[in-house]
């Protein structure tokens, strides 16, 4: 195998005693290092590249050039929503006001951003039908988490918390679903989903008892469809004593266009960094909301921004029932301005524009590609498509792993693959209402064309993919046998660069 980079890591262009700045001689008395740190002091110093700043530049440039995003190209990677984040975001969130913000500003200095978070929570209110909303949980699976403590202290409230252990999730749920119930100490149980792709509403009436304290619900499902059993389910559930969450990662579909509380739900998260464009950063900084019905309102975290009599707004505590904090302040705020600026910048009215052109989108693709990829199931799509590769399989050896592969050729981010999990060799592909129609058909005679060597050529596709800076890597063993750190060797083989000039 080669390397894994074509170009030196920044450990090995380090030379000893190179510097990239010379920090200015200290005129201060100075202490020994050893009398202010103790035994906390590391008796070797850290194998820290010795750099000029000019190679600290290209090692960092040259990462950014790998690194795929929604500015580079097409990104359809299905349940994400990887739109266009608009540039005016940016341009409003780097406004030194915000900035400069600190947490810890008096009330008295902080109206602005008080303000503009009070707002957001009102627009947000508008969208989802819920009588409040929190901006405090700073990722999706962080809203689940939320929502289910929230739902854990309703029981509580009444005398059930004890009783009410069990939490219903569909079996094509997103797989934090599952993961923050057991985290909030509830008892998973698996509804199926019926051959229509909505909720098996039988299998749920037959899984209910006053043991059970909720049902997650995505809706639109993470088969791309509008389930249109979710209204029954709620009012089943309602009727057992329980309370369902909805997971909103999936609003792009309903923004506008159909209120999430109106269809019976007790509470949802939003993915901002989904819906409402602030960016997908690597793990973070995230930020998310969570919507509630009236009865889960008095157990919301604190503190809850309100407006006072005088025309301000402040910092409430005062709420005797609050599951307390979740998060450190009050979430992370410039994400939070981004949203507002997404917002306000479409204006209420041409909001319904998102999940129109989201979900058009969605069916434009679909019926391009549908004749060689049929969907899981025969009905429009919502805002993504989830389509099955299971014919190549069986016919030509080929995998929707390798159709992913192939399609990095072709210049694209492959679609979600394998998820959801009860549709076999599936990609989900939300393409959003930030492309074109051109790219849309870019991205279609691409997949058409692969399908095509599927038949014709099945061992290209097996080997894919070609054109990028790594082919085809051990992605079992490489999260199996985690090497994070730079170890002092060079793990692969030093090729030198062919000479270009
Ligand atoms: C993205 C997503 C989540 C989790 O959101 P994070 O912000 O990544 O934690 C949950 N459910 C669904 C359906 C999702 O697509």
């Amino acid at each position: 195998m080669g390397r894994i980079v074509d170009f030196p890591l920044i450990f090995e262009r380090s030379v000893p005693g190179r510097r990239g700045v010379r920090p200015p001689v200290c005129d201060v008395p100075t202490q020994p290092l050893a009398e202010l740190l103790g035994e906390h002091l590391r008796p070797e110093p850290p194998a820290l590249p010795e750099v000029s700043e000019l190679d600290a530049l290209r090692h960092y440039t040259r990462l950014s050039q790998r690194n795929y995003g929604i500015d580079v190209g097409f990104y359809p990677l299905g349940s994400c929503t990887m739109k266009y984040n608009p540039r005016i975001n940016e341009k409003i969130a780097a406004l030194s006001g915000f900035t400069h913000a600190h947490p810890l500003q008096p009330e008295s200095l902080s109206q602005g951003a008080l303000q503009l978070m009070y707002e957001l929570q009102q627009d947000l209110k508008a969208i989802t039908g819920f009588a409040e909303v929190t901006l405090q949980n700073v990722a999706g699976a962080h809203g689940e988490l939320l929502s289910l403590m929230l739902i854990k202290a309703y029981h509580e409230s009444r005398g059930e918390g004890d009783k009410r252990k069990i939490v219903l999730v569909p079996d094509s749920a997103h797989g934090t679903n599952p993961a923050s119930a057991a985290l909030c100490g509830f008892t998973v149980k698996s509804i199926p989903t019926n051959a229509e792709g909505d909720t098996d509403l039988d299998a749920l009436q037959a899984a209910l008892s006053d043991e059970v304290a909720a049902m997650m619900l995505t809706n639109p499902s993470t088969l791309g469809l509008f389930d249109r059993n979710a209204r029954r389910a709620c009012e089943l559930l309602h009727e057992a004593g329980a309370l369902v969450f909805c997971d909103g990662a999936n609003m792009n579909a309903l923004v506008g266009v159909a209120r999430p509380a109106d269809i019976g739900f007790d509470c949802m998260h939003l993915n901002l960094h989904k819906t409402f464009s602030t960016p997908h950063g690597g793990g973070g900084p995230g930020a998310g909301a969570v919507g509630v019905s009236e009865r889960l309102v008095p157990f919301l975290p604190t503190p809850r921004i309100e407006p006072t009599d005088d025309g301000r707004y402040a910092l409430s505590y005062d709420h005797p029932q609050s599951i307390g904090r979740v998060h450190a302040f009050y979430g992370n705020f410039l994400n939070l301005v981004r949203a507002y600026a997404y917002i306000r910048a479409y204006g209420g009215r041409d909001l319904r524009t998102i999940g129109e052109f989201a979900v058009l989108n969605a069916n434009y693709m679909l019926a391009r590609i549908r004749h060689a990829f049929p969907p899981a199931v025969e009905r429009l799509c919502m805002h993504e498509c989830v389509i099955t590769a299971k014919h190549y399989k069986q016919q030509y050896g080929v995998r929707a792993f390798d159709i992913a592969k192939r399609l990095l050729d072709y210049g694209f981010h492959p679609p979600t693959m394998y998820f959801p999990l009860i549709v076999p060799e599936c990609l989900m592909i939300e393409p959003t209402e930030s492309e074109s129609k051109q790219t849309l058909d870019m991205f279609a005679n691409a997949l058409l064309e692969i399908a095509r060597e599927a038949m014709e050529q099945p061992e290209v596709l097996q080997n894919a993919p070609y054109n990028t800076p790594v082919r085809r890597l051990d992605e079992a063993g490489a999260a199996k046998t985690l090497i994070l750190r730079w170890q002092g060797t060079v793990i692969y083989p030093q090729e030198v660069p062919a000479c270009a000039c």
